[in-house]
C-alpha cells in the first residue's frame, strides 16, 4: 500500500506509517493512500 501525503506530495512509504500516519518530510497528518496507476493493456483484435 503506498501513501501520499496531501501537503507535500511525496509519497511516503507504507512502512513509515504502521500506526500513525504523519508524513515524515513535513509532519503532516494528511495522509491519502494512492493507489498505483493500473496500466490496462488492450489486446488488438
Ligand atoms: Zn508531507
Amino acid at each position: 500500500m503506498a501513501y501520499k501525503c496531501f501537503n507535500c506530495q511525496r509519497e511516503i512509504d507504507a512502512k513509515n506509517v504502521e500506526r500513525r500516519v504523519i508524513c515524515p518530510y513535513c509532519g503532516s497528518r494528511i495522509i491519502s493512500k494512492s493507489r498505483p496507476p493500473v496500466i490496462k493493456k488492450v489486446k488488438a483484435r
